[in-house]
């Protein structure tokens, strides 16, 4: 997978209604005023006071972790998907590796629980009988292989993208993997919380243990071995905070090289194994593959059997019987992210084909509902904000000249992607059919390996996707500099088809902004125009930028979220100069249009408290206490409140358009102030 970077955590929302936007525009303001907590000083906490009456009476649905904007645009999405999969379900006899053939009947086998329940463990047990006859590290290595290329991601993490240093190339790509918890802080912090979360882990693997093989004592035991296996390979693991640093990520090595570092992984076959016949690979994280190898001859053959048997049963769990598929949601979306109740079947099948088949499903989202008028609406506002971000390059007072040229180079080198791809994947040769969803999954894993491994063998295909079009978000993708939108994110309260250009560009404009921006933040900078990590900025220069990445650090890092817990500044720092810069970029592209130079006001707002009102709008979600702690301990965006007071009580015309003065909430002295673009 290529590293890309969102606008919003995809693993929350992945799927959104493409489309029309609400004509209810036309009539009724986009913004939803009466959302609002006019008792609230906007000066004192501005997101309170654009959504405060929604956040009092919002009530979070039991199936879901939290609820507002994104959430009802995925709700309303799925229900768009289920109408398209129905008429696929239903058609007679469709033509065997056509669209909705494969859709089709991926969906029935989703939501055949029947089959499901009466198959239980079965689909699994050729696999799990091949673990059993492993007799020595050679048949376990062999194993291992044998499933990633059947799109089972065991021990490690294995992708063709290109080379950072040369975008033009593809590599083999390696890095740390194998833990069951979400990183390795889960595995080695020592506060209460975590430690409850590692003993309901045990539970949980004890439990599948119990479901696979019948209750029996000893499977207490496994568990504990299987989690003592996972905090060794999580100290040979980085931190997400370290994993950001695409420098220290970044080991182009010669096989014979990491195998004198990882001699027990046998790298000659274990290449061989994985289809790759490339001498030279970039191997992430050397010390996680040592780590490995140590970890080959010194831990119980026993052990890695279990290890394994749990993995392969605990990645297939959410889609076998139901007490797999209860067990798996009790930990990892009850304990860990507070979900009181799976989501209805239906919903979770479409999500499934979304995230599978997805430009198959795209193909047919896109016929139906894609407006050209949102694309040629797109088209104008990117061309305005790169507009205006060449201007806030040229005015840096910081920069040098030189630096000043060659960011504008990489400004005018980004390519634009809006909607959908040009080209879409073909499924056509994978065996899809009714009888059975784990065989489907299968055959589908298997061929996405193949795709990627072949990979190695062609140029880099920059004309690829890396969200599917109905998806509800953005991404800025550094190896081929390029910003991409999909269809899913051309609708309210992004945009809005009849909305004023200061709804439009707080909503996705600052999107947009946001996603340039990440060509320009702490990661992004560091890759030049054409996609490389090549440094291209003056000595100088880049110490002042340093300078003003710890200022946002500290910034974000004093933010509360719950109690004591705070907004952890390093992993979020990408994304907070992307919301920084991208909602000063938008503003600005704001300023230039007809309405921006206007004091014309529009129910009662002036065009510049429309604009943040937007930008405020776009973020009205609520969260529940576990996802949220979920989301500090993994997610690189800050929670909503400070995508909204963050960027704000950083933008002097934020402190004018609202009458911001000392003391205020959103107040922060002059010299505090980010100032980036
Ligand atoms: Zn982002």
């Amino acid at each position: 997978m290529n590293r890309t970077f969102p606008f919003f955590f995809a693993a929350v929302a992945t799927v959104g209604m493409l489309g029309h936007a609400n004509d209810a525009s036309a009539q009724k303001d986009p913004l939803d005023l009466s959302g609002r907590d006019t008792k609230i000083n906007p000066a004192q906490n501005f997101f309170e006071y654009a959504n405060g009456t929604w956040l009092k009476n919002a009530v979070i649905p039991a199936d879901k972790t939290g609820w507002g904007s994104f959430y009802v645009v995925r709700d309303q999405a799925l229900s768009n998907m289920r109408t398209i999969l129905d008429s696929c379900l239903n058609l007679n006899n469709p033509t065997k590796g056509s669209v909705a053939q494969q859709v089709g009947d991926l969906y029935a086998s989703a939501l055949d629980s029947n089959a499901i329940n009466a198959a239980g463990i079965s689909p699994l047990w050729s696999t799990l009988g091949r673990i059993q006859s492993i007799q020595n590290t050679k048949d376990l290595l062999d194993f291992i292989t044998t499933q990633y290329t059947k799109g089972n991601r065991l021990l490690f993490s294995f992708s063709v993208s290109p080379d950072d240093k040369n975008s033009n190339l593809e590599r083999a790509r390696f890095g740390q993997g194998g833990l069951g918890l979400p990183n390795k802080n889960y595995y080695l912090n020592q506060d209460p919380k975590s430690k409850e979360i590692r003993a309901a882990y045990k539970k949980y693997i004890e439990k599948i243990f119990n479901l696979a093989m019948g209750t029996v004592d000893t499977h207490g035991k496994i568990a504990n071995d299987i989690v003592n296996l996972e905090t060794e390979l999580a100290k040979a693991s980085k931190t997400p905070v370290e994993l950001r640093d695409p420098q220290a990520n970044y080991h182009l090595m010669a096989a014979n090289e990491i195998n004198a570092i990882a001699p027990n992984l046998n790298w000659n076959t274990l290449l061989q194994q994985l289809g790759i016949h490339e001498d030279t690979l970039l191997i992430r994280q050397p010390d996680f593959y040592k780590g490995v190898s140590n970890l080959i001859s010194s831990t119980p053959l026993h052990v890695w059997k279990e290890y394994l048997t749990f993995h392969i049963v605990n990645d297939a769990a959410r889609w076998l019987s139901k007490p797999f598929e209860e067990a798996n949601f009790d930990f990892f979306s009850k304990t860990l992210s507070g979900q009181q109740v799976p989501e209805p079947r239906w919903q979770r099948a479409s999500s499934l084909v979304n995230s599978v088949l997805g430009d198959a499903l795209g193909q047919l989202y896109v016929q139906k509902y894609f407006p050209p008028e949102a694309k040629a609406y797109m088209l104008n506002l990117v061309h305005n904000l790169q507009k205006a971000y060449a201007v806030k390059i040229k005015e840096a007072s910081w920069l040098s000249e030189a630096t000043k040229k060659t960011a504008l180079e990489k400004l005018n080198a980004f390519t634009l992607k809006i909607g959908y791809p040009d080209k879409w994947k073909d499924y056509s040769s994978v065996d899809i059919d009714r009888n059975s969803l784990v065989q489907n999954l299968q055959n589908i894993g298997a061929w996405a390996y193949q795709q990627n491994i072949d990979k190695l063998n062609k140029p880099v295909d920059k004309s690829e996707w890396f969200m599917t079009p109905p998806t509800v978000n953005a991404y800025y993708n550094p190896s081929f500099n390029e910003i991409v939108f999909p269809a899913g994110i051309l609708q309210p309260p992004f945009y809005f088809q009849h909305g004023d250009d200061a709804v439009n560009y707080g909503g996705i404009g600052y999107v947009i902004g946001h996603e340039m921006t990440h060509g320009f933040d702490d990661q992004g900078s560091q890759y030049d125009k054409d996609g490389n990590l090549k440094n291209w900025w003056t000595p100088e220069d880049r110490k002042k930028f340093e300078a003003i990445a710890q200022k946002v650090v500290n910034q974000y890092n004093h933010y509360v979220v719950l109690d004591s817990v705070h907004v952890n500044g390093k992993l979020t720092l990408g994304e907070n100069m992307a919301d920084i810069g991208g909602m000063n970029i938008a503003y600005a592209a704001f300023k230039m249009t007809k309405q921006g130079k206007s004091k014309k006001k529009i129910d009662g707002l002036t065009p510049d408290q429309r604009f943040f009102m937007s930008a405020a709008q776009v973020w009205r979600i609520k969260t529940r206490p576990e996802r949220l702690l979920w989301r500090i301990n993994n997610d690189p965006h800050s929670p909503e409140i400070y995508r909204v007071n963050g960027p704000m009580s950083d933008m002097d015309t934020f402190y004018k358009t609202w009458n911001v003065k000392p003391g205020d909430g959103m107040f922060r002295p002059a010299d505090e102030r980010v100032k980036i673009w």
